[in-house]
């Protein structure tokens, strides 16, 4: 028996002792509920992990903060009082390799700059820990194949951090369009972007560390949203690139457009900046429409639809969502919403997108392997 699997049958059969998230097992009893709760160890401490995931995994059901990994000493104390986190559970980026030996970690989370998913990623499925890696998914598409071969190789699963496909205004998006309730989607707009002045040495203004702009961080959103508000992926690409402050944007991207054909005639339009605040979503339907505003920010989320009603959902954490459908992927087989070929599938568009503006806005050709299909 797997060490993993027979920790979660003794975490099973011992449902009678009180578990609490600093003693290592392969996962921890929920002693309400008692339900097996899997370990998650997030990597990078940044904004991202302190502000939404470390909160959000103090309320999910089934997975919990088992440890973190991070580059920064002081950081280790002030998150192991904060979470209770045991000594054990907590990693410096040198010695992060050694948590294939630790039993409460399942899942590994990358939440670093993103010149780094690859890397830790691939180390982590080396580890023997499932893998959720943050968007996007990597530097370039060679990076995006690399990690999903390793994850293969050692038989973990992998995820993307696209949250929004456990949120429920995204899934009413995808309802309407599978279920054609304002007809066929003739054309779909998504704007994703926000307006960056702070810190000029800023990871993501450093193309070394981030791989683009505004592209590779907002825009993977507005991609998504014309992919999964058409229920389609693309057969082109024409995109342009447009620069007004290029002493702040010295060396990423502050402002893309990009237009997209899809195999049913619908067409779509993209704009993702540094530059400006925005973030929506109109499908433009042959008997209505709908449109998300905003459309993919952290919620409430807010959407409306040509029959003048509102769409309402209560607002959850869609990070707590999100680490939750991942964890049921692993304990119950439950779907992955947000699988590695989804990510690559992003970065492929991504990849296309530079390249049409580096050819004059010359429209690109894009084939998805019908494995990239099922992941609207
Ligand atoms: P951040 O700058 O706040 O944090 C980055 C972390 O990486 C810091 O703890 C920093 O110490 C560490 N780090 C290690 N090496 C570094 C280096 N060479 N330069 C800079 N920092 C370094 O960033 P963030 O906002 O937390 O973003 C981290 C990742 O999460 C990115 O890939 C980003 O795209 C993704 N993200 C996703 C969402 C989402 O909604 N899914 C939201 C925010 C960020």
């Amino acid at each position: 028996m797997k060490r993993r699997k027979f920790n979660a049958t003794l975490a099973l059969g011992s449902s009678g002792i009180a578990l609490t998230s600093n003693i290592p097992m392969a996962c921890a009893i929920d002693t309400k509920q008692n339900k097996k709760k899997l370990g998650i160890a997030l990597v990078g401490l940044g904004q991202y992990s302190t502000y939404q995931l470390a909160p959000a995994l103090q309320d999910t059901e089934h997975c919990y903060l088992a440890g973190v990994v991070t580059g920064t000493p002081e950081k280790e104390q002030i998150w192991a009082d904060k979470y209770n986190l045991p000594k054990a559970n907590i990693y410096d980026y040198d010695n992060f390799d050694t948590i294939k030996d630790n039993d409460a970690i399942d899942i590994v989370y990358v939440v670093l700059p993103n010149s780094m998913h690859a890397d830790f990623s691939i180390r982590a499925a080396r580890a023997g820990k499932h893998v959720i890696c943050e968007k996007p998914m990597a530097m370039n598409v060679e990076e995006c194949d690399a990690i999903m071969a390793a994850c293969k190789k050692e038989g973990v699963k992998l995820g993307m951090g696209y949250r929004l496909h456990s949120e429920p205004y995204t899934q009413e998006v995808k309802r309407f369009v599978r279920e054609k309730t304002f007809g066929n989607v003739k054309y779909i707009s998504a704007d994703a972007a926000y307006h960056s002045t702070t810190d000029p040495d800023q990871w993501r203004l450093n193309k070394s560390l981030s791989g683009g702009g505004a592209l590779v961080n907002m825009g993977v959103y507005a991609i998504q949203s014309v992919i999964y508000g058409t229920g389609e992926n693309p057969i082109s690409v024409s995109a342009q690139e447009y620069s007004t402050r290029p002493d702040y944007f010295k060396d990423t991207d502050e402002t893309i457009t990009a237009q997209f054909e899809f195999e049913s005639g619908a067409v779509g339009n993209i704009m993702t900046s540094h530059n400006a605040n925005v973030n929506k979503l109109y499908a433009s339907c042959d008997q209505g429409w709908f449109e998300l505003n905003p459309a993919n920010n952290y919620g409430p989320l807010k959407g409306r639809t040509s029959e003048g009603t509102k769409i309402s959902f209560p607002h959850e954490s869609q990070q707590k969502l999100q680490m939750d459908d991942f964890a049921k992927h692993i304990l119950f087989n439950a779907p992955n919403l947000a699988p590695g070929e989804m990510g690559k599938r992003d970065m492929m568009i991504v990849e296309a997108i530079y390249r049409s503006i580096a050819e004059g806005g010359k429209k690109q050709e894009l084939h998805f392997e019908p494995e990239y299909g099922f992941s609207k």
